[in-house]
């Protein structure tokens, strides 16, 4: 005879009470510090805050409710802006990219949201469609190409084109716009140069001028003007070169941490992971944390990228795997399975690791996955 199960094994399966492996701790406060930073460098300045890509993988809607103090906000698609409007964000929001077709120009008009138009073609969708309801007039941002080359219509068409838009009954220009190539190098005269070029087809005309980024807030003077567009400082992490994100006051947001899951005891010439990439120098203990690429964490990060064990840095060691790093205790000898560790955030930049991995901050940040919980705090 088969014997009864036992309770344990019958009783209801709930979820255990706290999640373990990789977690993204979401600092609310930080983010709200940040904002005021920006806010300080920009005094006469309104602010639209940059949430798209999922708020820089911050999650967007969290982050869109927690900025309250922001004037507006933009994202880079309509769809994402969509979502913003079906989770109840009600303020200014507007698409970088514009609208990709006549529909979705349409959807923009129904739901309230304001379109950079950049090409010819949206500009003959606006003449097309925008006259469907005058009652609440489609908000466009003419965007200029001043020296970038990627996004813009080209100053010399300006005037003809808001000659054009100004003639559509459902449409309004709210402003001129345009991006900065290279404000994270403060020492690029060709910031300034755009910010110039912007200023001139904006002279006489009456309309809100919307140039900076994080860097232009934090480097470029001449970009602080009615609009400015800040993303990544908001998420705490610096876009200069050769500046850290502390020295300009800002604060981290995301904190990406996990667990030790093994504390291997490994004698000198073990060779550790996949293709035995770096072997043991002397008998020592290895760590196995729980996070790997499959999280979004860096495959490309090489041994000695700093990563933190009880808040104390041990060096990443050997090919980082689908689910899980090896790390070097040698600095936290007594370290055991379940310590906390840090694989960016507060303690540890996020720019020092994408910097070790060939990378940017807003990569790394952008690409954390659907399976990292994010965890809202406010302390
Ligand atoms: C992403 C983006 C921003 C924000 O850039 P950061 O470098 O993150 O501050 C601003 N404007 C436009 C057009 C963008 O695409």
């Amino acid at each position: 005879m088969i014997a009864p199960a036992s309770a344990a094994v019958t009783a209801p399966i709930t979820a255990p009470a706290a999640v373990t492996g990789p977690r993204a701790r979401i600092d609310l406060s930080a983010l709200a510090h940040n904002l005021g930073v920006a806010r300080r460098l920009a005094p006469h300045s309104r602010t639209c805050a940059v949430v798209k890509a999922d708020a820089y993988g911050h999650g967007m809607v969290a982050v869109a409710r927690a900025l309250p103090g922001a004037d507006g906000l933009a994202v880079a698609r309509v769809s994402e802006a969509i979502g913003l409007r079906e989770a109840g964000i009600a303020g200014p929001l507007l698409v970088l990219e514009g609208a990709g077709s006549r529909e979705e120009l349409l959807a923009a008009v129904r739901y309230g949201i304001q379109v950079a138009v950049h090409r010819e073609g949206q500009v003959a969708w606006v003449e097309e469609c925008a006259g469907l309801d005058d009652r609440a007039p489609l908000g466009l941002w003419v965007k200029v190409d001043t020296g970038m080359h990627r996004l813009g219509l080209d100053p010399g068409s300006i005037p003809d084109v808001l000659a054009r838009l100004g003639a559509c009954p459902g449409a309004r220009v709210l402003g001129l716009m345009t991006h900065l190539a290279n404000a994270d190098n403060p020492e690029d005269p060709l910031s300034e140069a755009q910010c110039r070029r912007l200023q001139a087809l904006g002279a006489g005309r009456g309309l809100a001028l919307s140039i900076a980024n994080s860097a232009g807030v934090l480097a470029v003077a001449g970009s602080r003007t009615d609009w400015v567009r800040p993303g990544i400082m908001l998420y705490g992490a610096s876009p200069l070169s050769g500046h850290s994100a502390a020295d300009l006051g800002l604060r981290p947001v995301m904190t990406l941490v996990t667990e030790l899951i093994a504390v291997q005891p490994l004698r000198r010439g073990d060779a550790i992971g996949y293709g035995g990439t770096w072997s043991c120098p002397e008998d020592m203990p290895v760590g196995v944390a729980a996070v790997g690429y499959g999280d979004g964490y860096p495959r490309q990060a090489p041994t000695g990228t700093p990563v933190l064990v009880r808040g104390r840095p041990c060096p990443l060691v050997g090919r980082v795997s689908m689910d899980m790093i090896h790390l070097d205790l040698r600095p936290v000898p007594d370290a055991c399975p379940g310590d906390p560790v840090t694989l960016w955030g507060e303690g540890l930049p996020v720019e020092d690791v994408a910097g070790r991995a060939g990378t940017i901050s807003y990569e790394l940040l952008c690409r954390v996955t659907s399976r990292v919980p994010r965890e809202q705090v406010t302390a």
